[in-house]
């Protein structure tokens, strides 16, 4: 009995012994594994080479030099499919996939199967909140698939906050996702950020009160006066564009200062297609961390904004204009003060940054022809009328093609086979016509995309969808691009308009950068890996190792 008595007071004794043990070594707690907050920052049409091309624009106690300085670049990410433009740059960043999966397959798409012109984020059946305008008839159900800040609330059982803010509906919305507390765009029409009933029946009283304040005007009355001193500007950009960029600021020269007072309390679009719209955005975005105490919850939150301005003054003035890198230098700025808020609000070290573009951009045509580059003008308009013509002549029926985004063509397949048309036939018609012109390189049946070399025919078959995309895609030569008779744009394959930056910063991560390829997709895997959550549930990238801690 003694002997049992011994052997039961070891035991206890050696189990108290493991129990004090574990509790001296206890299980770290999930919220030291996870940044407090998120920021995922895109940047509507920023070219890679931008991060070196305007350095000397920007400043020590900036955005980007801090992003390039303390944290991670990955040099060579590029877009993994086709088109290259805005809501599908969105849709993928934030979903790890691509079109052929998360059904954004554009800005705009014919939907073959509901036969109609579809917008990326239009939703007839939700009502604007905080504007009177229908462009607040907007909700985030044509993607799907999942995105990151969906996963982060599932995975949080929703206690995570997560909120999408942009001056485009499509740059608020596609990255806040299907689960979003909140997306806020701006309304060129009134001038305030709004929202719709699905997500909420009225806006917050803060944001009610950001909106009163009016930003634009006050930003208005700065006019437009260049940041830096001339000759930064001279040794990086054209010195005589006028003749082939936008006007968009009334009749005034295109040159600067530009008269923005004139708009003030009457025009709130125009603020858009300058720097300034990217000044209201960050200081929107400071007023939403403090409003909605973002970073300040047991869980992780997610802000997700999207800069868009860059967008509009790059496609007016195009990548060598003193425009566009003027715009760069404030967006510096803006970027910096945004940080110095977060170091001060959630921590130093406490968030994560993750700053992209949706897509890159082209050269203006004009501006290439001057030092011998090739480059031309193609219009989706023009060859969807003169495509319709042409086959009319050929077959007596009219209207044969439905429509054309991005140089991809939708064949009206009820006209077709209502008139027992070969559609064969019809799409030999078509390559033909289109071969004839200068502009075109090659012309792809997206049923035999093997005519290309392989980086174009994965960025198609990338890009497919059958419920949403067309059925022949113009490959156009390089420097070719769908932008009215001036200024730029960007939508092909081609590495201007594919290669954007990736860097990311803060609470996790490396410093460092790395030279090998790596994609669009990539970022939701390895934010997904960073904050130890299930990526996307259409992600097709990969975990770029090399970023994380
Ligand atoms: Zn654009």
């Amino acid at each position: 009995m003694k002997k049992y008595s011994c052997l039961i007071i070891a035991l206890i004794s050696i189990s108290s012994f493991a129990q004090n043990k574990q509790s001296n070594n206890p299980k770290p707690s999930t919220s030291s594994l996870k940044p407090k907050l998120v920021v995922g920052i895109v940047i509507d049409q920023m070219r890679w080479d931008y991060l070196y091309r305007f350095y000397d624009a920007y400043r020590a106690d900036g955005g980007f030099k801090r992003l390039l300085g303390d944290g991670f670049s990955c040099d060579n990410t590029f877009v993994p499919y086709l088109p290259t433009v805005t809501a599908c740059g969105h849709a993928c960043v934030y979903t790890g996939s691509v079109p052929a999966i998360n059904g954004i397959t554009g800005n705009n798409w014919w939907d073959n199967k509901l036969k109609k012109e579809v917008y990326c984020v239009e939703d007839k059946s939700v009502q604007s909140i905080g504007g009177k305008s229908d462009d607040g008839q907007m909700s985030p159900n044509n993607l799907w698939v999942t995105t990151i800040t969906d996963e982060l609330r599932l995975s949080s059982n929703f206690h995570s906050k997560v909120i999408g803010i942009s001056m485009k509906d499509r740059g608020a919305i596609l990255p806040a996702g299907h689960a979003a507390n909140a997306a806020y765009w701006y309304d060129g029409k009134s001038g305030n950020f709004i929202t719709s009933t699905y997500y909420m029946k009225e806006e917050p009283q803060w944001m009610q009160q950001f909106n009163s304040k009016k930003v634009a005007d006050s930003l208005y009355d700065k006019n437009w006066n260049l940041s830096l001193p001339r000759n930064i500007y001279q040794q990086s950009c054209d010195t005589n564009y006028s003749a082939y960029v936008k006007q968009l600021y009334g009749k005034e020269p295109v040159t600067f200062p530009y008269n923005m007072q004139q708009f003030k309390g009457k025009d709130y679009t125009k603020i858009l297609s300058t720097p300034y719209g990217n000044t209201i955005l960050g200081e929107l975005a400071k007023t939403t961390i403090a409003s909605e105490q973002m970073g300040r919850h047991e869980a992780t939150d997610f802000l997700a904004v999207s800069f868009s301005s860059t967008d509009y003054v790059g496609h007016a003035f195009g990548p060598n204009s003193w425009e566009l890198m003027d715009t760069y230098a404030k967006l510096d700025e803006t970027l910096g003060s945004l940080f110095d808020y977060l170091d001060k609000t959630v921590g130093r070290n406490q968030y994560t940054v993750f700053l992209t573009a949706d897509h890159a951009g082209a050269h203006i045509p004009e501006f290439l022809d001057k030092h011998g580059i090739p480059g031309g003008r193609m219009d989706d308009g023009d060859i969807k009328k003169e495509l319709n013509s042409h086959l009319k002549e050929q077959t007596g029926i009219a209207k044969l093609i439905n429509a054309v985004h991005e140089f991809d063509i939708y064949l009206n397949h009820t006209a077709i086979d209502s008139a027992k048309l070969d559609e064969g036939s019809i799409k030999k018609n078509i390559t033909q016509y289109l071969l004839k012109k200068e502009e075109v390189l090659n012309v792809v049946d997206k049923q035999n995309t093997s005519i290309v070399p392989t980086k174009i025919r994965e960025m198609i078959v990338n890009g497919h969808n059958p419920q949403r995309s067309g059925d022949l895609i113009i490959i156009a030569k390089t420097g070719v691009m769908d932008a009215g008779k001036l200024g730029m744009s960007h939508g092909v394959w081609n590495t201007y308009d594919s290669h954007i930056p990736l860097l990311f910063y803060g609470f996790g991560i490396k410093h460092g950068s790395l030279k090998r390829e790596t994609y669009m997709t990539d970022i939701s895997a390895t934010v997904a890996a960073l904050l130890h959550i299930q990526m996307p549930s259409g992600c097709i990238g990969k975990v770029i190792e090399e970023v994380i801690k």
